[in-house]
């Protein structure tokens, strides 16, 4: 039976902070806020294949709470889902995802984001996409610059 999963993440844009997005590094003056590594891209699809195994969420697995995942890579989190998911007999098909960033462009990282993101999730590279959208300047602190939005669908075997 196959399985069909949506994960969706924001987090604040701020200076001092690195931009990491997909396990990779991009040129920006602002990162991302957050307990971890803060990398939106990877916690929405860390809750599209929680949600298409029913196995709770980011929140509930890795809380921000907890000190133990301070600072902590994103890479790491997703390594330890994919435990999960493999214990369980699960295996990804494939996870289409959207970025919405104002600035800096995400272009140029696209395919080190895809090529970074298959390998973690044991997929060929063109069974993950990433589409990257800019707000229009809308939207409050999307438009401005001050915030990341991601989304993850993804299908499950
Ligand atoms: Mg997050």
């Amino acid at each position: 039976m196959s399985r069909i999963g949506t994960g969706w993440d924001i987090h604040a844009l701020v200076e001092g902070r690195p931009l990491i997005l997909g396990g990779v590094s991009i040129e920006s003056k602002k990162g991302c806020l957050g307990h971890s590594d803060g990398d939106a891209l990877i916690h929405a699809v860390i809750d599209s294949i929680l949600g298409a195994c029913c196995l709770g969420d980011i929140g509930t697995l890795f809380p921000d709470t907890d000190p133990k995942y301070k600072g902590i890579s994103s890479k790491t989190l997703l390594s330890e889902v994919m435990e999960k998911v493999r214990s369980k007999g699960f295996k990804i098909v494939n996870v289409d995802t959207t970025v919405i960033l104002q600035s800096p462009k995400l272009g140029p990282y696209k395919d080190e984001i895809r090529r970074c993101m298959a390998n973690l999730l044991g997929i060929a590279e063109d069974c993950f996409s990433v589409k990257a959208k800019t707000a229009e300047h809308m939207l409050g602190e999307l438009g401005s610059g001050d915030a990341v939005v991601c989304q993850a669908v993804c299908l499950i075997d």
